[in-house]
């Protein structure tokens, strides 16, 4: 197979006519800063970052690169923990931090198109103006590229499905600069292959995506949270099981192992019951039936009186593990006996 080619001095000329002279860095701090994601993983700097702000851009870098046989590594967060933003042959690193805005909210629609920069978390600050949310969300702040390239999912996966069911339409750079456009806004589309579906999680090997057009959901205001910690991973799996088997709908579910909790209690000092622990949200229009929801839910695992804990930081004590994680893998915790105990109560948003 014929070796990628290097970053040379006419290279960096090429690409700053480009995306003009700050769009582009050699510099040590800028490539190490792109070296690596949040895993466990080897740094690899890229030989040079490029920050490009129109799909155009991205195309005509990627027609030098495929011409000059440089590789090209997409780069939206670097919130990943498999290394797949991980620069590892070197070359362009192509990083979306300035393609990173909402193009259009199709409100009525339930839509919004955005280009790849955007981070989940920013974009559903701007779209609860308008009441409604993008509604996969991986703990981090991911961008929308990154999340739709990894298939993200998450906590509200349960209810929503993962990126890949909620993105209608894409336009992207393939790797000799084509630009494309694959699905559609209409929400039926059946007619030809399904190219949509074949980029969404390809992790960027078979294009760029350059802009996304993504499905929203109305806020529902009323929320209700359940944690509960087991004796065993069997009993939160049955659980799981018991609230989904009795009609009960949650809206955001994660389940956290015991080794976990004691690196979240060690790290940010929350003090939860060391064991494997559930946590289920239930988002409803009224108060009642958020409430009803977790009473339903605290009685199906057979569990105390629910007491009330604060609904917003049990997903905040999830981004917690982010700076908790250790700095190798956690060894896999022994699942023993049976039981339950659980917390509820209901926040307006
Ligand atoms: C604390 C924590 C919790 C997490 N929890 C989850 C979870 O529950 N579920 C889950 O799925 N993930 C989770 N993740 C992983 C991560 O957040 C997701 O994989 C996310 O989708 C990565 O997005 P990013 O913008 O950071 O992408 P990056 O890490 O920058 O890149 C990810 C991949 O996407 C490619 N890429 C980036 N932008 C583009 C683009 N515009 N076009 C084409 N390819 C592109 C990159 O080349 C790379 O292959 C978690 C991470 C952390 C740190």
């Amino acid at each position: 197979m014929q070796a990628y080619g290097p970053v040379t001095a006419a290279t960096l000329g090429r690409l700053a006519e480009i995306v003009g002279a700050d769009g582009l860095s050699a510099s040590e701090a800028d490539r190490s800063l792109h070296a690596r994601d949040q895993g466990f993983y080897a740094a690899h700097p890229p030989e040079v970052v490029v920050w490009p702000t129109s799909a155009e851009q991205v195309s005509a870098v990627m027609q030098l690169a495929s011409r000059e046989r440089i590789p090209v590594t997409p780069w939206g967060a670097g919130t990943s923990i498999e290394a797949n933003p991980i620069p590892l042959h070197g070359g362009i690193l192509l990083s979306f931090e300035r393609m990173a805005a909402i193009v259009a909210v199709h409100a009525d629609d339930f839509q919004v198109t955005v280009q790849p920069g955007i981070g989940h978390r920013d974009l559903n600050a701007e779209l609860a103006r308008h009441g409604l949310f993008f509604a996969p969300d991986p703990g981090a702040n991911a961008s929308i590229g990154g999340m739709l390239a990894n298939n993200a999912a998450g906590i509200r996966t349960v209810r929503y499905g993962a990126a890949r069911d909620n993105v209608l339409r894409m336009q992207v750079v393939l790797a000799d600069g084509r630009i494309i456009q694959v699905g559609s806004r209409s929400v039926k589309q059946s007619s030809g292959y399904d190219l949509l579906h074949l980029f969404v999680g390809s992790e960027g090997t078979l294009g760029i995506i350059t802009e996304a057009t993504l499905r929203l959901y109305p806020i529902l205001e009323h929320i209700s949270a359940v944690v509960a910690t087991f004796t065993a991973v069997e009993a939160a799996v049955e659980a799981v099981v018991a609230v989904r088997g009795g009609g009960l709908d949650p809206s955001a579910l994660e389940f956290v192992d015991a080794a976990s909790i004691e690196l979240l209690n060690r790290n940010a000092q929350l003090g939860l019951p060391v064991g494997p622990t559930l946590f289920l949200e239930f988002q409803s229009a009224t108060a009642q039936a958020a409430a009803r929801s977790a009473r339903r839910c605290s009685s199906s695992f057979r569990a105390p009186r629910p007491r009330p804990p604060r609904r917003a930081s049990g997903w905040r004590r999830r981004s917690a593990a982010s700076s908790a994680r250790p700095a190798s893998p956690p060894p896999p915790t022994p699942a023993s006996g049976a039981g339950c105990g659980t917390r509820a109560t209901r926040r307006t948003r």
